[in-house]
């Protein structure tokens, strides 16, 4: 993040009618950016494109019906410092708006795949508790307001690690990954079509052990959309 980054990003908390992107337009107060700096966010465009980026890192891995991201992860441009804010400063209705743009882009997809409702990637119990909310889950309610999927905060939720996995190797506990979420309502998700939303993808481990919970659960079938992509 830049300095001069960091600087509009405290003044639009003080001055929240401020672009967050330039500090030079005048918005509504809820709105975050102008529309010079919505239209300069690195767009993946990868909600239209089949075997995109995304996509390719679960080839092989698991059945789906779509893949995607929305922004790319360019460290140094607003859509780090956004996530870091999202992420761990409490900016609550940022991650809704982000999820409302999350929305316009898999609008079409999701009535294409007939998506029964979404869920946002479960944080460990300890850390929602120490953050207060889960990012993906703002995300999902802004998904939600747009294109009126519901979704499920709480039919999906990770397993505490035991104390004797931290003493484990770095290796270990990567393999260990694999095996971290259970469904709590089976009934729920039987034959449905759901859509995992998540905030970074990076390696999509999580998220494929995520995605084959549910499938060995009874899912019909998963998709995966997150906010961005690293590079
Ligand atoms: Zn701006």
């Amino acid at each position: 993040m830049t300095p001069s980054y960091m600087l509009s990003s405290l003044l639009h908390l003080l001055y929240p009618s401020i672009c967050l992107g330039c500090f030079n337009e005048e918005i509504e107060n809820t709105e975050f950016l102008c529309l010079d700096c919505l239209l300069q966010l690195p767009y993946t465009g990868f909600e239209k494109i089949q075997g995109n980026a995304t996509e390719k890192m679960f080839w092989g891995r698991i059945e789906y019906r779509f893949i995607c991201s929305i922004f790319y992860f360019i460290p140094g441009s607003p859509i780090q410092q956004i996530i870091h804010n999202i992420k761990y400063k409490n900016e609550k209705e940022l991650a809704i708006f982000m999820g409302r743009l999350m929305a316009h882009r898999i609008q079409l997809l999701l009535q294409q795949h007939q998506i029964d409702f979404a869920i946002p990637m479960p944080l460990h119990k300890k850390k929602q508790y120490i953050r207060g909310y889960n990012q993906a889950s703002l995300l999902c309610e802004g998904i939600s307001e747009i294109t009126q999927i519901p979704y499920n905060e709480t039919g999906l939720k990770r397993i505490e690690h035991t104390s004797t996995q931290t003493k484990k190797s770095r290796m270990e506990r990567w393999e260990n990954v694999a095996d971290v979420f259970e469904v709590t309502d089976i009934e729920m998700m039987r034959g449905k079509n759901i859509l995992i939303i998540d905030d970074v993808i990076t390696t999509g481990a999580s998220t494929e052990a995520c995605a084959q919970t549910l499938l060995s659960q009874g899912a019909g079938s998963v998709s995966i959309c997150s906010l961005a992509f690293t590079l």
